[in-house]
């Protein structure tokens, strides 16, 4: 026929001498060590590559040498089974056109679901579009295409929401109500018949213990379907009907000679959308996973894989689908989330060693004894937690590699004095430092805090609203400078100008200003207040403008550890895990919804006796607008019905930059007496005076966000209080704030948080950077670290991935991170 040529494109003579030997010894699987199975399986994977034409190729899947079962077989079977393949090698020898596939005794006849390594028509690959696979319309992949799966390896990746446990098979007699049964059984009847008015079936089946009625609503069809005698099994939920039992609308498969796919086993239930049934779906998937898994090139270099012992990809794909049991499920999880935590730890320690490498920056000397004069005249001594960040921060400013760290530290625990301290080391070997903020209040704030901490070390020689020069400390003045929009263009000038001189060694202002702005003459050290992510996007921003400087982000929210392994994995992490002594604790109390007015009444004589509070509206999810609406409404109705008396400010995310700052000034003079924001109120902020925060529909707000608003109040000497206002809190939310009612730590706040509400409403949904994790956990703590440390391990061996034994994963790695174009 028309395979092209009649040459054989593969040498099967070893294959024969063996099969010939094995004949020889009796079937007694000894001609080859470590057995026939495994020799063929190597021996096809070598094969397979070299058949080009298409029908020796069909031919050839159709033994399954790959995954052939030749050890379980009998004596009897394995003696015909050889017979017949070494039929088919003559065949193949002699280019015989008779393809002879009837007298092939496939061997899968187990039970288990099989991968199979095959080749299918040249320009179909595995990212080719699902409508390449038969059985897959153009209608049925636009479907597919809604839940996000348009090539057939998207396909493979698309895992079951859950399975459904009908492995075990149970007799007729024994089956008990309100559980998940399996049966298998013969159809005696069926017929059609009325249910409530629907066309319905209903059948009765039975076993050697006894009979059972089926119905199945709205299904009429099915009654021609089972024929009597036709051999089911069936899976579901056995209920009673007149005091017998009965399977409503189960699932049912015919017994044949193939794998159950929807009963009897541990059956997948996918997400579904309209138009897709799930039987429809799990026997499109069976199919794929049958044909195209095999063709999952392992990535994982073998020798982890071994050590590790982690399945096999195509292996682990086809257990996560159609598992043989539950240890194989589990198995299989742990492989697939592996992967995608490996992946995901690669890639951001890549990004980490791109920073270093490609632009070394400047070593920064830690050995001035300015340092010890500095810390000896601040008014209090740094807690321990304090000294070990900084002394971090210190072996990372000597390297010649920038510094990427993220330092984590509850409000008020006292970051701001470290990284002056690390800006101090900088100034003192000539490098200018940066120190951004979200907000220019919060710049105002720094420049402020930095005046108070530096009074003690240094005399002030130049003093301007925005600019302060101080002698004493350094060898040279030290000159710290404040950037924000409000200052006149002719003092912008100046600042831009003194600090391209050099003149200036601190400049504090927005992120914007700073990476726009400003032209340094020797930056050399950054930090970036209240906000991790802008760590990240700042120092690309300063790199693009030709600096390199150690960059130092810190943050406030606590972010739990395997998170910020995940989302943070390239930046070094610092934590402050300790307030400074004698802070107040705040009285935080959740609110039945009848004490609404009580919770006025208390703000009022807060108010009364000279302080302020902070009003949280409700969150209404919909748009900012609609929130921004509903806080305009809240400010108007708490201003007349209840604070009339009373000062009030509003802030929403719609207003400007410049009227935010203006009314977050206004509270922070004491103008006002009451700041009515939406959740969006400015972080860091620090208002002394203000000692209540009252938060509505505090139920629907995660608990790291609740501690945030209360990281509001209590930044002054008196008692600040925390009041959760909760109209109808679920039990989810009861358990919240409960929580938040009895801890003040903020990390042990959000890893609650993060195991109550999971990764992505952790972080918001559209600031979480999260990838797309499937199968792997955060809260896998264990198998996350592996990963790391895996990843760790195989930079150091080889750290472009260059070794042949690599190139599988760097090829994948560059198809899940494209964008770091290292990979290819
Ligand atoms: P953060 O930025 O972490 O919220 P700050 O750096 O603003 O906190 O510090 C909060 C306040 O605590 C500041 O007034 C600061 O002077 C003070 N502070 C910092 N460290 C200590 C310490 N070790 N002991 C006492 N007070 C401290
Ligand atoms: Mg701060």
């Amino acid at each position: 026929m028309d395979y092209e040529g009649r040459t054989l494109p593969m040498n099967v003579e070893p294959l024969r001498k063996i099969l010939e030997l094995e004949c020889k010894k009796g079937y007694v699987d000894s001609a080859v060590i470590g057995g026939l199975d495994r020799f063929l399986r190597n021996w096809a994977g070598q094969a397979v590559e070299s058949i080009t034409a298409s029908q020796l190729l069909n031919l050839f899947n159709k033994l399954h040498l790959v995954n052939s079962d030749y050890a379980s077989l009998t004596k009897e079977q394995r003696q015909e089974w050889i017979n017949s393949l070494l039929g088919f090698l003559a065949r193949l020898e002699h280019g015989e056109e008779k393809r002879g596939e009837a007298k092939l005794i496939p061997l899968n006849r187990r039970s288990t679901p099989r991968v199979r390594a095959n080749r299918t028509v040249p320009n179909q690959s595995i990212d080719s579009p699902v409508t390449i696979i038969r059985g897959i319309s153009s209608s049925m992949a636009a479907r597919f295409n809604k839940l996000g799966v348009t090539t057939v390896r998207d396909l493979l990746y698309f895992f079951p929401r859950r399975h459904l446990d009908y492995s075990q098979r149970k007799p007729i007699s024994q089956l008990t109500e309100g559980r998940e049964e399996t049966i298998v059984a013969n159809v005696w009847q069926a017929q059609e018949i009325r249910l409530g008015g629907r066309r319905s079936t209903e059948a009765i089946v039975g076993d050697e213990t006894g009979n059972v009625r089926v119905v199945w609503f709205n299904n009429p069809y099915l009654a021609k379907n089972l024929t009597t005698n036709a051999r089911l099994v069936i899976s579901g939920r056995v209920s009673l009907f007149k005091g017998r039992h009965v399977f409503e609308s189960p699932e049912w498969e015919r017994v044949e000679d193939r794998e159950l796919i929807h009963v009897g086993r541990l059956v997948p239930l996918y997400s579904l959308t309209q138009g897709l049934s799930p039987r429809q779906v799990r026997k499109v998937m069976k199919e794929i996973v049958d044909q195209w898994a095999g063709q999952l090139a392992d990535f994982l270099p073998s020798e982890l894989r071994e050590r590790r012992k982690l399945l096999e990809l195509p292996q682990a794909i086809s257990q996560a689908h159609f598992p043989e049991d539950e240890a194989l499920k589990d198995r299989a999880r742990v492989r697939l989330a592996f992967n995608e935590l490996f992946l995901l730890q690669l890639g951001v320690l890549s990004k980490k060693r791109h920073w270093q490498e490609d632009q070394p920056a400047s070593p920064i000397s830690t050995k001035a004894p300015m340092l010890e004069v500095f810390l000896q005249s601040l008014p209090f001594e740094l807690t321990p937690a304090q000294d070990r960040v900084l002394k971090e921060l210190l072996a990372n400013l000597e390297e010649a590699q920038p510094m990427s760290r993220l330092l984590q530290g509850e409000v008020g625990s006292g970051k701001t004095v470290v990284a002056l301290a690390a800006l101090l080391m900088a100034a003192a070997n000539g490098y200018q430092g940066a120190f951004m903020a979200p907000t220019e209040i919060l710049a105002e704030q720094h420049f402020s805090t930095i005046h108070q901490l530096l009074s003690g070390a240094a005399y002030l020689e130049e003093k301007k609203d925005y600019l302060h020069s101080y002698s004493g400390l350094l060898s040279h003045p030290l000159t710290v400078a404040m950037l924000i929009g409000d200052v006149t263009q002719k003092r912008k000038r100046e600042i831009q100008e003194r600090v391209l001189d050099g003149d200036i060694d601190i400049v504090i202002g927005t992120h914007a200003l700073i990476q726009k702005e400003v032209e340094f003459h020797r930056l050399g050290f950054a930090v970036v207040d209240e906000q991790h992510r802008f760590g990240v996007e700042q120092r690309s921003a300063l790199r693009q403008k030709g600096y390199n400087p150690h960059v130092l982000a810190m943050t406030a929210t606590p972010i739990p550890r395997t998170l910020a392994l995940t989302v943070y994995g390239d930046l070094d992490l610092s934590v402050i895990d300790q307030l400074p002594p004698g802070r107040q604790v705040i009285k935080t109390k959740w609110l039945r919804p009848g004490q609404r007015d009580s919770a006025y009444a208390f703000i009022k004589r807060q108010v009364a006796e000279g302080h302020q509070a902070f009003i949280i509206c409700p969150l209404v999810e919909e748009s900012e607008a609609i929130q921004a609406r509903a806080a305009i409404a809240e400010y108007e109705r708490l201003s007349q019905e209840v604070f009339s008396e009373l000062r009030l400010g509003l802030l929403h995310g719609r207003m400007s930059a410049s009227d935010k700052d203006k009314v977050m000034r206004h509270f922070r003079s004491g103008e006002t007496n009451v700041l009515v924001t939406t959740p969006v109120v400015e972080v860091g902020i620090d208002v002394p005076n203000a000692t209540v925060m009252l938060v509505d529909s505090a139920d629907r707000f995660g608990l790291s966000q609740l501690h945030q608003f209360r990281g509001r109040v209590g930044r002054g000497q008196e008692q600040s209080y925390c009041m959760l206002l909760a109209q109808n809190p679920s039990e989810v939310a009861r358990a919240r704030l409960d929580i938040i009612e009895q801890t003040q730590d903020g990390f042990q706040l959000a890893e609650e948080d993060l195991k109550l509400r999971g990764p992505g409403e952790f972080f918001g949904t559209r600031q979480s950077g999260l990838p797309d994790l499937r199968m792997a956990k955060l809260s896998d703590v264990g198998l996350l670290e592996l990963a790391r440390s895996e990843a760790i391990r195989l930079f150091e061996k080889d750290k472009r991935l260059e070794q042949p034994e690599h190139h599988p994963l760097a090829k994948e790695l560059a198809r899940v991170w494209p964008d770091m174009g290292e990979w290819s």
